[in-house]
C-alpha cells in the first residue's frame, strides 16, 4: 500500500538542489582528480527522500550506492522513465540469489560479501547472464565482508571458477571508527589489512591490480588521503552535514581549508493552533510543564510520528520569525506545543522551522541529535517516510 499522502496544513522537508550540488561538488574536490564520488542513496537518503534526492544525485554524482535490490532496480526504473543515461549502481546490502539474477539483467552491481553469491551462479548461467559484483573486505568492521581467513581458505575462489556468470569489478571495504576519533590509528590498520587482502584476491582469483577499489565514506574522504582509491561512497556529507565534530576538526588540519558543506533539508510547518494560556495552565500528557505566566502558544501538528524525537522534550526549541522558541512539555505523537509568547506579536498561524534556518537562527540536524541522545544520522533517517517533501532551486 503507498504512504498516504500527507494534508496541506501538515509538515514539509524543503530539500536544497543547489546545496545538494554544491556538496558533491565539494567532494569532487576534495577527492581530487582522477576520482569519482558516488552518493550513498541509503536509509531513504538519509531521510531526504528517495525519490526527491535520486534525481539530483542521478545528476551530480559518478556512482550511487543503495541497499536493497529494489532501490537498485527503482533507479533503472527512473532512467527508463526520463530517457536518462545508465549510472553505475551498486546494491552495498543483501540479495538473494533470485535478486542477484535480476540486478544482473538490469544491469546493477552487487555486492559478494560471503559464499552466499554460489548459489547464483546456475541461476545466471541458465539465462546467459553475467552479474557485475564488487567483493566487500571485512578489515575491522565485524560487519559483512570475507575476513582474510576466509580468503585464505577459499571463500571466494568460487568467483574465479564462474568467471563466465561473474565479473569483478571493484573491491570495497567499511571503516569502524573513523568519525568519533582525531586519530586514525585503527583506519590505517584497516587499510593495511585492505591492502594485504586486495593482494591475496589478485592472486587467488588473478584480478588485475587495477581492479577499482572503494572503501572511504564521508569521514575518511575527508580526513584519510590514502582512503580514497578510486571513488569515495559519501553519505552523510553530501546531505551537507558533518559526520561529527572530531571529523570537522581533524579536517581542518588535514585539507587546511573546511569545505563550505551546506545542509540539503529544511523542515517547516504551520501552527494549527495559536492562542494565550493563562499563568498556572499545564501543557501536554504527564502536565510536566507549567506556565509561570501568561503564554502564548503555537500547536504544531508535528509529533514522534513524523520523527521528531520524544527524548527532545524538556529541551527542544523551533524557529518562528527567526526566534527560538521553546517546546513545552512532552513531544506528542502528532503534536508539539512551542512558547512563541515573543515571536509573534499576535494569534495569526505562524510558520515554524524545525530543522535548518530562519533568519539569522538555525537548528541543526546535529543539535537536534544532541536534545535527543542520539546522533544526526539517526534523526534525518527517522523523519517519516509520510512527510512532504519538495525541491527547491
Ligand atoms: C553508510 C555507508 C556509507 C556512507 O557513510 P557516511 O558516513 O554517511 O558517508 C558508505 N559505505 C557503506 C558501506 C555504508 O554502509
Amino acid at each position: 500500500m503507498p504512504v498516504p499522502a500527507p494534508g496541506e496544513l501538515s509538515s514539509r522537508l524543503e530539500l536544497s538542489a543547489s546545496a545538494f550540488r554544491a556538496n558533491v561538488a565539494a567532494f569532487r574536490a576534495v577527492a581530487g582528480p582522477g576520482r569519482q564520488v558516488g552518493a550513498v542513496l541509503k536509509g531513504n537518503a538519509y531521510g531526504h527522500g528517495f525519490s526527491e534526492v535520486l534525481p539530483l544525485a542521478h545528476a551530480a554524482a559518478d556512482w550511487l550506492y543503495v541497499i536493497t535490490p529494489g532501490e537498485g532496480l527503482a533507479i533503472r526504473a527512473f532512467e527508463a522513465a526520463q530517457g536518462a543515461a545508465r549510472r553505475a549502481v551498486l546494491v552495498i546490502g543483501a540479495a538473494s540469489a533470485s535478486e542477484v539474477v535480476a540486478l544482473a539483467a538490469a544491469g546493477v552491481d552487487v555486492v559478494v560479501a560471503d559464499r552466499s553469491f554460489e548459489a547464483a551462479a546456475p541461476l545466471l548461467r541458465a539465462k546467459g547472464l553475467r552479474a557485475s559484483v564488487h567483493l566487500h573486505l571485512d578489515t575491522g568492521l565485524g560487519r559483512e565482508g570475507f575476513t582474510a581467513a576466509q580468503l585464505d581458505q577459499g571463500d571466494a575462489d568460487g568467483l574465479a571458477a564462474a568467471r563466465d556468470v561473474f565479473e569483478v569489478k571493484g573491491v570495497l571495504s567499511h571503516f569502524a571508527n573513523t568519525e568519533d576519533v582525531t586519530e586514525q590509528s585503527y583506519a590505517v590498520t584497516q587499510l593495511e589489512a585492505f591492502e594485504r587482502s586486495f593482494k591475496v584476491l589478485q592472486r587467488r582469483l588473478s584480478i588485475p591490480p587495477s581492479t577499482p577499489r572503494h572503501f572511504a565514506a564521508s569521514a575518511a574522504a575527508l580526513v584519510l588521503p590514502p582512503s580514497r582509491f578510486d571513488v569515495v561512497r559519501v553519505g552523510i556529507s553530501l546531505y551537507g552535514l558533518w559526520p561529527s565534530t572530531e571529523t570537522r576538526l581533524s579536517a581542518k588540519v588535514v585539507l587546511g581549508e573546511l569545505p563550505a558543506l551546506q545542509p540539503v533539508l529544511a523542515w517547516r510547518c504551520q501552527s494549527q493552533v495559536v492562542k494565550w494560556v493563562p499563568a498556572g495552565s499545564f501543557i501536554g500528557y504527564g502536565c510536566t510543564w507549567r506556565c509561570g505566566a501568561d503564554t502564548r502558544v503555537a500547536v504544531l501538528p508535528v509529533g514522534y510520528w513524523d520523527g521528531y524525537p520524544r527524548l527532545a522534550s524538556g529541551k527542544a526549541h523551533v524557529l518562528v520569525n527567526g526566534r527560538r522558541c521553546p517546546v513545552l512539555g512532552r513531544v506528542m505523537m502528532n503534536h508539539l506545543i512551542v512558547d512563541v509568547t515573543h515571536a509573534v506579536a499576535d494569534e495569526a498561524p505562524v510558520t515554524a522551522t524545525l530543522l535548518g534556518r530562519d533568519g539569522d537562527e538555525s537548528i541543526t540536524a546535529e543539535l537536534l541529535a544532541s536534545w535527543a541522545q542520539t546522533i544526526h544520522y539517526e534523526v534525518v533517517t527517522r523523519l517519516g517516510p509520510h512527510l512532504a517533501r519538495r525541491v527547491v532551486e
